[in-house]
C-alpha cells in the first residue's frame, strides 16, 4: 500500500478546519435524512436490537432491497441468496473485486475514478487499466475504441460507476451497451457502483447495468443508504447479484468486518420501503443547488460541466488564467475561504484531470450562496488564458 498515503479529503479537510474555510471538498450533506428514518434507527436501538445481526444482513433489509430492485427496475433478486448487506458501498465493491479478482488479474475503470476504486484493486493484487473520461458537447465520456483497447486475456473486471462521481455523468443506453458488448464478448464481471441511483438531474435516467442484455447473470450491484437519504456516517450498503458471486463476495465480507450494524439496517429497510417521496424532494432540490452553484462559479470565472447526477461539478479552472487544479486547490481556502477538491488525484494520468477542480453542492443554499461571493470576491488567477 505504499503510494496511498493520507486521502485528499483527509488534507483539504484539515486545511478547511485550520482555516475556517467553507468545505465544498467532501460530498457529504449538511441536513440529515428523514426524521421517522431516524427514529427507526433510535426505536431499534432502544429495543434491543443491539447484538450481531446474521452476516449477509438482517432479512428485513434483505427483502427491502430486493423489493426496490423489482419496483424500480423489474429485476428480480432472491433475498435469501441474492442480496447481501455490506459496511457501505465501499465494503460492498471492496469485497467483490477482493473476492473476483487477484494476482495475474486486470480491472477496468473508467478515470477519474473514486478513490477507494485504486487501493482497493492494489489489495486485491490485480492491476487497474484506467479508460479516461474526457469531456464532449458538454458532459464526460469515453471512447468506445479505446475501452475496447483496454481489454485483453488478463481481463477479469469492470468497475462502472454511474451516476459518476466526480464529472456527474449518467451513463446512457448506448454507453452500457458499448460496456456489456465486451463484458459479453469476453466473459468479464461487471462491478456497478451505483450509489447515486436516485440522484439524477433533468431527463437523465439512470439505468442499471444489469437490466442489459445477458448482463444480471454477469454484475455484481453495489449500492447503499448513504447518498439516497443522506445519511452518509451510517455505512450501511447491500450488493445484489447472481449467488454464485453473492458466495464468493460473502467470503470475503465474513473475515473483514463479519456484519453490518444492525439498528441501521432496519432504518435503511424502513426508507427504502417509504420515503420514496422524500428522496423525490431531494433529488429536486439538489438540481436546483446544482443550478445555484453552476451559475456562481461561471460567475466567478470557471468553466463548468453541468453533472446529470450525483453532489459534485466539475470546474475547469482554465478561464481564470490556472493550469494546476493542486495548486488552486492548497491556495484556495486561506486565499478565499473555500475547499475544493483536485480532480488530479482521481486519475492515473494526473494531466488528463490536471485543470480541473471539483466542488460539492450537497449543502444548505446559504452554504453555496457564501461560497461562490467568497470566490468572485477574490482574483484567483493572471487573467484569461486560452482554453483548448
Ligand atoms: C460516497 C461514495 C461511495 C461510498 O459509499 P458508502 O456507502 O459511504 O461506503 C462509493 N462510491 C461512490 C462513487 C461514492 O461517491
Amino acid at each position: 500500500m505504499r503510494g496511498f498515503g493520507t486521502t485528499i479529503f483527509a488534507e483539504m479537510t484539515a486545511l478547511a478546519a485550520e482555516t475556517g474555510a467553507i468545505n465544498l471538498g467532501q460530498g457529504f450533506p449538511d441536513t440529515s435524512g428523514p426524521a421517522a428514518m431516524l427514529d427507526t434507527a433510535v426505536e431499534a436501538i432502544r429495543s434491543g436490537v443491539n447484538q450481531y445481526p446474521p452476516g449477509p444482513g438482517v432479512p428485513e433489509l434483505r427483502a427491502a432491497v430486493a423489493a426496490q430492485r423489482l419496483r424500480r427496475h423489474g429485476l428480480t433478486y432472491d433475498p435469501a441468496a441474492e442480496v447481501f448487506v455490506t459496511v457501505g458501498a465501499t465494503e460492498g465493491i471492496a469485497a467483490s473485486v477482493l473476492a473476483l479478482a487477484g494476482p495475474g488479474d486486470e480491472v477496468i475503470v473508467f478515470e477519474p475514478y473514486y478513490d477507494s476504486y485504486a487501493a482497493t484493486i492494489a489489495l486485491s493484487g490485480a492491476v487497474r487499466r484506467p479508460v479516461t473520461l474526457r469531456p464532449e458537447q458538454g458532459r464526460f465520456t469515453f471512447d468506445p475504441d479505446e475501452l475496447r483497447a483496454a481489454v485483453n486475456p488478463r481481463t477479469r473486471l469492470i468497475l462502472v460507476n454511474s451516476p459518476h462521481n466526480p464529472t456527474g455523468t449518467v451513463f446512457t443506453r448506448a454507453e452500457l451497451e458499448a460496456i456489456a458488448a465486451l463484458c459479453r464478448e469476453h466473459d468479464l464481471i461487471a462491478v456497478t457502483d451505483e450509489v447515486y441511483e436516485y440522484l439524477t438531474f433533468d431527463d437523465a435516467a439512470h439505468i442499471p447495468l444489469a437490466t442489459l442484455d445477458g448482463m444480471r447473470e454477469r454484475t455484481v450491484t453495489v449500492s447503499s443508504a448513504g447518498k439516497t437519504f443522506s445519511v452518509t456516517g451510517w455505512k450501511t450498503g447491500w450488493v445484489t447479484a447472481p449467488a454464485a458471486h453473492i458466495r464468493a463476495v460473502q467470503t470475503v465480507k465474513q473475515f473483514l468486518t463479519f456484519a453490518v450494524s444492525a439498528p441501521y439496517q432496519l432504518a435503511a429497510a424502513y426508507a427504502l420501503e417509504h420515503e420514496g417521496a422524500w428522496v423525490e424532494e431531494l433529488r429536486k432540490s439538489l438540481q436546483a443547488k446544482r443550478d445555484r452553484l453552476i451559475v456562481g462559479l461561471e460567475a466567478a470565472g470557471f468553466t463548468t460541466y453541468r453533472p446529470q447526477g450525483t453532489y459534485f461539478v466539475q470546474a475547469d479552472i482554465r478561464p481564470l488564467g490556472l493550469a494546476d487544479g493542486m495548486d488552486l486547490a492548497r491556495a484556495l481556502p486561506g486565499k478565499a475561504g473555500v475547499v475544493a477538491v483536485p480532480s488530479q488525484v482521481f486519475y492515473d494520468h494526473p494531466q488528463a484531470g490536471a485543470h480541473f477542480v471539483r466542488f460539492a453542492f450537497c449543502k444548505k443554499d446559504e452554504v453555496i450562496d457564501e461560497a461562490v461571493e467568497r470566490l468572485a470576491a477574490v482574483s484567483l488567477g493572471g487573467g484569461p488564458q486560452t482554453v483548448v
